[in-house]
């Protein structure tokens, strides 16, 4: 514990962010570096506790050595930092910047004070890894003359990647866009993690010896079972991309998208030609209604604002959480409270309001005569407490109509889709996702593991680091019948 007294005399800080009426001009990353001192005097607010909560199984997911790495910070010692950090984070650079930091949540400094900054000396310590040149590739020195397939290149299937390559099996990972990435790609977009930062992860992945087949869709254009066939073992980290839609009148018109749609179109434009081709769904000069909050929601928002939409609405179900925990939220679980991220802030600069409705129940589109939208109706609902759960009622009298040219779906996932697991035999879940034990990772044909959103339903990147690290762990045991790759103890 670098100073005992820290936590009673500096006060919780994080980075800075660029002020939201000039962040919304550009798509680059927004959050301003924090000096050394700054980051020094976080880390000496770390109390070293003997139960470190924020490592509980409430907290950090990947068993990141929190107190070790504050203190070391504190200290200055940022090459031995990094080394704790990357023994049980194969990627901080991404969780650094895109975690919602469960640890932070579970943080005993949480019960009566800000809690410490855990998130942003994890971004500056990797991020200082980089500038010094710390970070090589370390190809393993052996090969074991095993061969395994991933299928999917998100987190999950990065992680696993990664871990697997350590210990000397050849990886090939197959993903069916032409970039690999999975979410930290097409889907999280640049502002919130620049596409560079991950394309610097995939390079050294690269030097270490790992394949990447992009283009590859496997089911369609590579076949699954001659995978099986020709590899040791199989990976399934295809994450739950099966849109949950809305199924009401009107839903045929025309300006009604999926959030994916959005999103992935517009990274890819970006990418391409900074938007140049005309190759993505423009909001520029449409009132934008945007069904569903969470991460999705928001990078909605936020990417329509920088398009120039006219006006904003973000209409949510659920009901509006509390400004502070609830009774039957109590630490250390994940505080469910009201948060206002990037795009709603962004939106508030502009507009001058949240642009968030709650307890909105969406009835029907409308149209405007030619086909198009032009809004949706919908009526308020109240939150009961029935027997145990909330219960959703419709309140008489409340017909609104939010007017609408652009209406974006954010309404979540229903698991990985279907074709895969047809075509190898996989058993499903109850919720439609690959059926495999958590911590075992093996699904019901031998030989094939699944990991991340395919198997745990819509997650966290953190949460998919986690599950490809212990799948890599499964499937090195499974082929050399034990392991000494590290298994994530929070399972
Ligand atoms: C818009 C959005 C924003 C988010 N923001 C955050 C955030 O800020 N913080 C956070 O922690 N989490 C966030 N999440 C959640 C997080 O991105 C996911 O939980 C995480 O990426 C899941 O990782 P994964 O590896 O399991 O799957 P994915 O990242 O979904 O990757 C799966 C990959 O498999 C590929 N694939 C699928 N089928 C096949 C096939 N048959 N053949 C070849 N390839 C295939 C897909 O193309 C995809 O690239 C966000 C999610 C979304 C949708
Ligand atoms: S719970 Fe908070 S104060 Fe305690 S060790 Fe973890 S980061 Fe430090």
């Amino acid at each position: 514990m670098g100073k005992p007294t820290g936590f009673k005399e500096f006060p919780r800080e994080t980075a800075a962010h660029q002020a939201p009426l000039e962040r919304i001009t550009h798509y680059r990353e927004f959050q301003l570096e924090m000096g050394e001192d700054l980051l020094k005097r976080q880390g000496a607010r770390c109390m070293d506790c003997g139960i470190p909560f924020c490592q509980s199984n409430n907290g950090c997911p990947i068993d990141n050595l929190i107190p070790e790495w504050n203190d070391l910070v504190y200290r200055g010692r940022w090459r031995e930092a990094l080394e704790r950090l990357h023994s049980t984070n194969n990627f901080p650079e991404f969780t650094g910047r895109v975690c919602p930091a469960p640890c932070e949540g579970a943080c005993t400094l949480g019960i009566n004070e800000p809690p410490v900054s855990i998130k942003a000396i994890e971004c500056a310590i990797v991020d200082r890894g980089f500038a010094e040149g710390w970070i090589l590739p370390r190809p393993p020195k052996l090969r074991t003359g095993k061969q395994i397939a991933i299928i999917g290149s998100g987190p999950a299937g990065l992680a696993a990647a990664d871990q697997l390559n350590k210990v000397g099996h050849r990886v090939t990972v197959f993903e069916r866009e032409d970039r690999i990435g999975g979410l930290l790609v097409y889907g999280i977009p640049n502002m919130k993690l620049d596409k560079d930062i991950v394309e610097r992860r995939l390079n050294l992945m690269r030097a270490q010896g790992i394949h990447f087949a992009t283009r590859a869709n496997v089911g369609d254009n590579v076949d699954a079972s001659r995978l099986r066939e020709e590899f040791d073992a199989v990976l399934l980290a295809c994450g739950a991309t099966k849109p949950r839609d809305i199924r009401i009148p009107g839903r045929d018109l025309a300006g009604i998208h999926l959030a994916m749609d959005f999103l992935t179109a517009n990274t890819r434009s970006l990418l391409e030609s900074s938007l140049q081709d005309g190759k993505y769904l423009d909001a520029n000069g449409k009132r934008v209604l945007v069904i569903g909050g969470g991460d999705t929601g928001t990078d909605c928002v936020a990417t329509s604002i920088r398009h120039g939409c006219r006006s904003l609405t973000n209409l949510e179900l659920l009901p509006q959480p509390p400004p502070q925990r609830a009774e039957d939220n109590p630490w250390p679980t994940w505080p469910r409270i009201l948060r206002t991220d990037y795009g709603h802030a962004e939106a508030a600069a502009k507009w001058g309001d949240d642009p968030r409705v709650f307890s909105v129940l969406s009835k029907e589109f409308i149209g405007d005569g030619s086909g198009n939208v032009a809004g949706v109706r919908t009526v308020r609902v109240d939150w009961r407490r029935g027997s145990g759960r909330l219960e959703m009622v419709e309140l008489p009298g409340t017909d609104e109509v939010f007017d609408a040219d652009l209406v974006l779906l954010a309404l979540g996932f229903l698991g990985p889709e279907p074709a895969l697991a047809e075509q190898l035999g996989i058993e499903l879940d109850p919720r439609a996702s690959y059926q495999a034990e958590y911590g075992e990772f093996a699904t019901s044909v031998a030989g094939v593991f699944a990991a991340g959103d395919c198997r745990r339903g819509q997650s966290l990147v953190v949460w998919a680091i986690a599950e490809g690290r212990g799948a890599a762990h499964a499937i090195d045991t499974y082929l050399m019948g034990s392991s000494s790759l590290p298994f994530p103890e929070s399972y």
